[in-house]
């Protein structure tokens, strides 16, 4: 029995994705106190119980304790069993991060599934849809495994009722070598509204153009969406580059002004144009836990994250594989599977 104590690292909802993830992949049971002991409501959120509900179905587990508030639980796992499940939020919780709780162990499944996943896809510190599709899939696709995954529904904060649907055809993880991105191809931003001024969206791109000064005019489109699936604001900037697509995003909230949003999101985006990295520093995190499985591999990245450094510790403790990391000569960071 591994005992986590969830407020050491990051000490947010991610450590508790990674070791239900790692249980199930490594068939060793877990006790964690102190959950999302570090935010500023500690405790499940609706988000949490949804993801360790999404971990016991597929993974065939038991869990005592997962109830909404509760800040502590004892998750013993099954066998995977692939096949076809729908998990509903209910809230704006998000889906991209239900998913990243039972992907892997699905991706190393006997069989396909198809994941029918309800709940915010656009919504704050947390993959959105795009970032799914274009950035994280298509590295882990190279890896062996068939993904593919389309947006039903969008669904911001605080509403929800979006819907994901993805596919996997799972494969044994193939070790890969992500280090270098290859030649910049194109750059796009756009800003998506449902069922709010449009103009918040000009003023996004407005304040986006200033400090991507060199991407071009036809760069910047505003997207409206059906005032039904909102209220609602994404801001998505898209890089793509010959080996990686990285996206940047930034989510319209009350009291936050679009142009505040809008220049956090692209001097993220500048920073990792400014630097040779191949993953973006939220890539980074989430390219861990495949990897680790794969047994080798390695991958450029930019400075290195909390949530990184607590994925690793996370890895190690479940599984006994480790990365090294190494400073590149361009100052990016190379992360090795060791
Ligand atoms: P909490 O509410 O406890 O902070 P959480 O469950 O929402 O927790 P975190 O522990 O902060 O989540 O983990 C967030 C995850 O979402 C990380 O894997 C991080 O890389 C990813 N993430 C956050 N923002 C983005 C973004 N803009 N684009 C892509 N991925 C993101």
């Amino acid at each position: 029995m591994i005992i986590i104590d969830g407020s050491e690292g990051e000490g947010g909802g991610q450590v508790l994705r990674y070791s239900a993830a790692l249980s199930l992949l490594t068939g060793e049971p877990f006790t964690i106190s102190n959950i999302r002991g570090e935010r500023a409501k500690p405790g499940l959120m609706r988000q949490h119980v949804t993801s360790l509900e999404a971990a016991c179905a597929i993974g065939g587990a038991e869990c005592s304790g997962l109830t909404v508030g509760a800040s502590e639980l004892t998750f013993r796992p099954g066998r995977v069993i692939p096949g076809e499940y729908h998990f509903a939020v209910g809230t704006a919780g998000s889906t991209g991060l239900v998913l990243q709780t039972v992907l892997v162990p699905l991706m190393l499944a006997d069989a396909p599934s198809r994941l029918v996943i309800e709940g915010g896809t656009h919504a704050m510190a947390a993959p959105p849809f795009e970032f799914l599709q274009k950035t994280l899939l298509p590295v882990l696709q190279r890896m062996g495994p068939k993904l593919s995954i389309t947006l039903e529904r969008h669904g911001f904060y605080p509403r929800g009722g979006g819907r994901i649907v993805v596919d996997i055809d799972p494969a044994p993880l193939r070790p890969i070598e992500c280090v270098t991105r290859g030649a910049f191809k194109v750059g796009k931003v756009e800003a998506l509204v449902a069922g709010i001024p449009f103009d918040i969206a000009d003023r996004e791109l407005k304040a986006a153009r200033k400090v991507l000064a060199d991407w071009p005019d036809e760069a910047f489109a505003p997207v409206q969406l059906p005032a039904e699936n909102g209220p609602g604001n994404a801001l998505l900037m898209v890089a793509e580059f010959e080996h990686v697509t990285e996206i940047m995003s930034g989510f319209g909230k009350l009291g936050v002004p679009a142009e505040r949003l809008a220049k956090t999101a692209a001097k993220r985006m500048a920073g990792y144009l400014a630097s040779q990295a191949f993953a973006g520093p939220y890539l980074q995190d989430q390219l861990l836990l495949p990897f680790a499985m794969a047994g080798r591999g390695a991958f450029t990245t930019v400075k290195l994250s909390a949530h990184t450094r607590t994925a690793v510790d996370l890895i190690e403790r479940f599984s006994g594989r480790g990365f090294r990391f190494a400073e590149t000569a361009d100052g990016a960071h190379l992360a090795e599977v060791r």
